[in-house]
């Protein structure tokens, strides 16, 4: 394992040099339902998961998440919180006192690039007089302009993007901070990741990476997709604390991370893993790097769906549609997952699309990436639909908006099959 700074989160979590990989997820509920919030972190505490995270994408949810804290220390659950901030310095600012540790990407602080660096700067010092940790998180579909126009939108642009934001870290002497670079491309994940982990490297301090495929849909795929990332950089050593992102109920990420972090240190293996999950977790995790770092072509087993889903996590053969889901989390406004499956039964035709479904409209239409086509909530029962990063038909009612989703692609595609759709 690469040998890195130990990061403490609260009083008992240590993550990076020689600690065990250490498992997170984070809740689906909405925060200001302290009551459901609460009950999904007894669950996920009790099933293993030693970090939570939680959205706060208001002002308004401040108190809740406050709230959520003192009775999760009431009743004796002392897992760490992480509080997941968007864009807004002043929540990222308001919840330093609250949570052990902050998710944020100081990029989106400010549009003004050099005023985006002050107000890091502010919140660094804010973290270090509370003794708080932070994660800098950037993701691949939401670079910002000021990134995009400076260096492109590639896996050298993330980690470059990524090392200003530790470089500001390494001056402050504010070392309790951890870099994920996350991707739902699972090609430009590794590549990131395996960048910025040199650049640190040769910087002489190396800060914990937290290692995820960004919105890896669900069911078997989701799972392939990550395994065969997370497991490539695990193998190098890179990687210190892991996210299974799955768009399903949380509690499901955690085994699968569990497998993960057993295989690659001294973490506890997943307890009650039926035989077939570890079959697939197993197979990805043998044959994702070889394919990933194209020293293979093809793998040599007889399960013909096993072997398409690896190749096609891999990126090396596609037989199906690539799809693109986020988890969900307090932003979420419909049921995500029952609506992701009936995309996916929908579209499973289709060849040659990356299609999204994305929980919200504020991060949803930047987070998607490299999508061909997106359906993202809006709320309030209604759904946008997007080509590329277009959105062509607003304000959908949610009953209508898969059927307008597959009549959009059978369209596209027939005039692209006729010649008439431009790329
Ligand atoms: S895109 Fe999904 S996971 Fe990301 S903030 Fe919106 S609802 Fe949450």
């Amino acid at each position: 394992m690469l040998q890195t700074k130990t990061v403490r989160v609260g009083s008992n979590v240590l993550i990076g040099s020689g600690h065990p990989i250490v498992v997170q997820t984070m809740c689906n509920t909405h925060t200001s339902d302290v009551e459901a919030t609460v009950a999904q972190c007894r669950r996920l505490a009790a099933v293993g998961s030693e970090l939570i995270r939680i959205t706060v994408p208001s002002m308004k949810d401040v108190p809740c998440l406050e709230e959520i804290s003192r009775r999760l220390r009431a009743e004796g659950i002392g897992t760490p919180l992480v509080a997941d901030i968007h864009f807004s310095p002043e929540i990222a600012m308001a919840v330093v006192p609250i949570v052990e540790k902050i998710r944020i990407n100081p990029g989106n602080f400010h549009p003004d690039h050099e005023k985006a660096r002050e107000l890091f700067g502010k919140f660094i010092e804010k973290c270090k007089e509370y003794g708080r940790a932070i994660r800098i998180g950037l993701n691949h579909g939401s670079l910002g302009k000021y990134i995009i126009d400076k260096y492109g939108n590639t896996p050298e642009a993330m980690a470059l993007a990524a090392f200003e934001w530790v470089k500001m870290c390494q001056e402050a002497d504010f070392h309790n901070v951890v870099v994920s670079l996350k991707a739902s491309n699972t090609v430009v994940m590794v590549q990131a990741y395996r960048r910025l982990a040199a650049m640190m490297q040769e910087s002489g301090v190396v800060y914990p990476l937290h290692v995820g495929v960004t919105e890896a849909g669900n069911g078997d795929s989701g799972r392939i997709k990550s395994c065969v990332a997370i497991s490539t950089l695990l193998s190098e050593g890179i990687g210190n604390t892991i996210r299974v992102s799955l768009t399903e109920d949380p509690a499901n990420e955690i085994p699968v991370a569990q497998y993960l972090a057993h295989r690659f240190s001294s973490a506890p293996a997943p307890i009650g893993m039926s035989e077939r999950e570890e079959t697939i977790l197993k197979a990805a995790c043998d044959w994702g790097a070889p394919l990933l770092n194209h020293e293979i072509d093809d793998i040599p087993i007889e399960d013909e769906y096993l072997k398409d889903e690896i190749l096609q996590a891999c990126r090396r053969r596609f037989y199906k549609p690539e799809y693109i889901a986020c988890p969900g989390c307090g932003r979420t406004l419909y049921d995500l997952e029952n609506t992701f499956n009936k995309v996916k039964e929908r579209t499973s035709h289709f060849k040659n699309v990356v299609i999204a479904v994305m929980g919200c409209i504020v991060n949803g239409p930047g987070e998607m990436a490299d999508a061909d086509y997106g359906y993202v909530g809006e709320g309030f029962g209604k759904v946008t639909l997007y080509r590329k990063k277009d959105p062509v038909l607003r304000h959908i009612p949610e009953n209508e908006a898969v059927d307008k989703l597959v009549e959009l692609i059978r369209r596209d595609s027939e005039q692209s099959d006729a010649g008439g759709l431009g790329d």
